[in-house]
């Protein structure tokens, strides 16, 4: 039946409807070129000029503008739906927030929006930038919903809402930068800098801490605004392998997801890859890499708002430039599809040959329009799911364990309390602020602690972010080693963030007022109260908000497009801490000392550091890294008196450039994200929170306790020689059991008394080395006052030049 069914989608339209459509252009017509043909984009200017075209002209199309981007672009949403639909949208809206939080819906109500209210399905595209086929499709999609009958017809009861692209920035950049060397060797090669003002790929990481504007627009659109029942979240991935992957996903499936999620992103993805094969499209895997367990995604942010997040993923093209595909360098996945062959989940492989944008963008239609019709025909399964599993949140957490987390008050940093906080309102978890004193679970509360109470719709996400991760132990065959997670295994904020929060496994019950407003950021790190250390260093002055005489600050910038780099500036941003980015040519300019008291080696290997990218890859003048002459005047610079700051991979220029005394212990053996059995035992965690021993005496250490938690993103480790003149200032316990916090770790043996930071003495100078990322995703709050307790140290201690 779904089959018949599905072969009605593109009849023929209707002399009656076209009489209707006649006046609204198609995307083409509108642009004056084809669109997704070879070597042609629409910029971010052109996709908006051709929606506000399309809903000035259309009654079934109405744009949103949400707020300005990061660099000022407008960021836009277009709901499409029935005419007689988009003329109720307020309305429809209001309903839809009802039906999120159940208990604001009368018997009588819900019955009705059961019976009447449309489905609400959001779109998003193009979130990486370099993924540039669904901001084209959009505009087809956008057209296609607004004048084909059958599509109509399905949207008298449903809206879809699109987004033609979650980074307008970045879809400005590549569009820019493609044809910029459009014709040129470096035609559809790689951007030298990251395809975000700050985060690049990142932001498809940043759905739970919401630091980025575009995510915080996105966020309050979705649980503040229309809280659809479904998410699509349209990708490419790499151009070997399959040409779509669709849903189901793999495992392991985060405990926090209700079953009827994991459910329906594989019903959705069923009906995806029926619609893909009845129109001939070849190469379509589902079951294979991405997995239901990580939190941060566009995706997986709402599977923990009761919505169905599901996700496609394309084989790319070089942006617009055709790719030929020889059959010979097909290949499978690591996991779910060890070799490129017919199998239950990909039944029908892609012989190989061209490959184009209008293929990916096709291929994306068809997902698109399968997902628009099975939103309609099932409507009221989708509206009635969504209310049920809102309701089995609240029931659950008020008869399961753990029933509540409370954060203490007055405790230690209140600034990372207050962010907490925020991060939960923004994700819509309602706290609550203890009226009176309180014990629970053995333990006594002050008046003004936090109750985050589970009883909530979105007990899931509440519960996810502050609860431990365990990442199950998967074996790929009895015995074998072990699978590796997709993406970061372990979040836990409280551990991030240095927070205490405790959890509450007895039912509670406490008088609490909510909490409304978001707190005000945190904007300074040296505001009095807070664990920065040296007070004479951290006081407040207007012109840096705390400080009265920062250190300068130079940040390296490399042309590889690091993204711990740009997290660097983002913090540093946020606090208002002043620095300077420092490119190859700046480096190689030498007389660093002169300009800086501190330079910033950010996440890098010493390759990128030094060879950069290569004149095959990029245009010249970003080509080629700081060179060995860059190396010689880094060092130059710590002799004379400066302090370099080595983080996590950039640690390697120290054990070979700088001639200092340390071997690097490396994390991912074997590279790639499937363990083979030889290097089962290597240290790998690709996110995992870990206990860390603190030298609290040292500079770099003040504020921290002993025994403190790190973020580990397969970073490299230190060992020190016996005799070394370097000081320790963080080490991993000795007890390979005590190591591992929240996530995944293998090979604990190996790191267990590892040194994770340590400081040594260069000439005049000094060089701090990072083994981990301390300012992580904009996440660990709990490291932040490590990286900045670095900056700060040189004013503290030794003379300005
Ligand atoms: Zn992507």
């Amino acid at each position: 039946m779904t089959f018949l069914r599905s072969l009605l989608i593109l009849a023929a339209v209707p002399a009656a409807a076209l009489a209707q459509t006649a006046r609204i252009p198609s995307p083409s017509e509108h642009l004056g070129f084809t669109v997704g043909a070879d070597r042609t984009l629409a910029d971010w200017g052109q996709i908006t000029g051709y929606f506000q075209r399309l809903a000035a002209v259309s009654p079934a199309v109405h744009v949103d503008t949400l707020g300005p981007t990061t660099s000022g672009q407008p960021f836009i949403v277009a709901a499409i739906s029935s005419p007689a639909n988009i003329a109720r949208l307020t309305q429809l809206r209001a309903a839809q927030a009802k039906l999120a939080d159940p208990r604001r819906l009368t018997p009588d109500e819900e019955r009705q929006l059961v019976a009447s209210q449309p489905s609400v399905i959001f779109i998003s595209n193009n979130i990486h930038g370099s993924e540039i086929g669904g901001s084209q499709m959009a505009m087809e999609l956008a057209y296609r919903l607004a004048t084909n009958d059958t599509l109509q017809r399905y949207l008298e009861k449903e809206i879809v809402l699109i987004a033609p692209s979650m980074n307008p920035d970045g879809q400005r950049m590549i569009t820019e930068w493609y044809r910029q060397n459009l014709g040129t060797k470096w035609e559809g090669g790689p951007l030298p800098w990251l395809y975000h003002p700050y985060v690049g790929h990142d932001n498809n990481r940043d759905w739970f801490m919401v630091t980025q504007k575009e995510t915080r627009l996105v966020t309050d659109y979705l649980y503040g605004a229309w809280f659809p029942e479904i998410f699509y979240d349209v990708h490419q991935m790499g151009a070997e392998g399959a040409r779509i992957f669709v849903p189901p996903l793999v495992d392991p499936v985060n405990p926090n997801l209700d079953p009827m999620i994991v459910r329906g992103i594989a019903h959705i993805g069923a009906e995806m890859g029926l619609a893909l094969e009845e129109r001939g499209k070849s190469g379509v895997a589902n079951s294979v890499i991405y997995d239901l367990w990580w939190h941060g995604g566009a995706r997986s942010t709402p599977t923990r708002h009761n919505m169905v997040g599901v996700i496609t993923e394309a084989a790319s093209v070089r942006i617009a430039t055709p790719i030929v595909q020889d059959t010979s360098k097909l290949r499978g996945h690591a996991r779910g599809l060890p070799k490129y062959e017919r199998r239950v989940n990909f039944p029908n492989p892609w012989p190989g040959g061209t490959w184009r944008l209008r293929d990916i963008i096709d291929y994306e239609l068809v997902a698109a329009e399968a997902l628009v019709r099975l939103a309609s025909d099932q409507r009221e399964d989708y509206v009635r799911s969504f209310v049920a599993m809102g309701r089995r949140a609240i029931e659950t957490g008020k008869k399961e364990a753990p029933y509540a987390f409370v954060i203490p008050a007055g405790q230690g940093d209140a600034g990372a309390v207050e962010r907490l906080v925020d991060v939960l309102r923004v994700g819509r978890v309602e706290v609550g602020r203890a009226n009176a004193a309180f014990s629970a679970g053995g333990k006594s509360f002050a008046a003004g602690s936090y109750v985050v109470s589970l009883d909530q719709p979105y007990r899931a996400h509440a519960k996810d972010l502050l609860e431990v991760q365990r990442f199950p132990k998967m074996e790929q065959w009895p015995g074998g080693p072990p699978e590796r997670p997709y993406d970061v295994a372990g979040w836990t904020l409280s551990l991030q963030m240095g927070v205490n929060v405790v959890q509450i496994d007895q039912p509670l019950a406490v008088a609490t007022t909510p909490v409304t407003d978001a707190s005000p950021r945190v904007r300074c790190v040296a505001r009095p109260g807070t664990a920065l250390g040296d007070a004479a260093v951290a006081r407040d002055t207007r012109q840096y908000g705390c400080l009265t005489r920062v250190p300068r600050v130079g940040l390296y910038k490399s042309w590889t497009a690091s993204m711990d780099e740009g997290w660097t500036r983002w913090v540093m941003d946020d606090f208002k801490f002043p620095y300077v980015s420092l490119g190859d040519s700046a480096v190689r300019a030498g007389a660093l000392r002169k300009r800086f008291d501190v330079i910033v080696i950010p996440d890098l290997s010493l390759r990128e550091v030094r060879d950069g990218m290569t004149e095959t890859q990029v245009p010249g003048k970003y080509a080629g890294g700081i060179g060995a002459e860059g190396l010689a005047v880094l060092k130059q610079f710590a002799q004379d008196g400066g302090h370099l700051v080595l983080v996590d991979g950039a640690t390697e220029l120290a054990a070979t450039a700088l001639g200092v005394d340390v071997k690097l212990v490396m994390a991912g053996g074997g590279g790639g994200s499937r363990n083979s059995a030889a290097d089962a035992e290597q240290i790998y965690a690709p996110g995992s929170i870990l206990r860390v021993l603190v030298d609290a005496a040292h500079p770099v250490g003040k504020g921290m306790a002993d025994s403190s938690a790190l973020y580990f993103v397969n970073s490299t480790s230190l060992e020190l020689p016996a005799n070394s003149a370097a000081r320790v200032i963080a080490r991993y316990p000795s007890q390979p059991d005590a190591i591992l916090l929240s996530g995944f770790l293998q090979g604990a043996s190996k790191l267990a008394g590892k040194v994770a930071a340590a400081d040594v003495a260069l000439g005049s100078g000094r060089v701090t080395l990072f083994g981990f990322r301390p300012l992580y995703r904009g996440q660990s709050y709990g490291t932040f006052k490590m990286f900045f307790n670095a900056l700060l140290e040189p004013v503290a201690t030794g003379p300005r030049m």
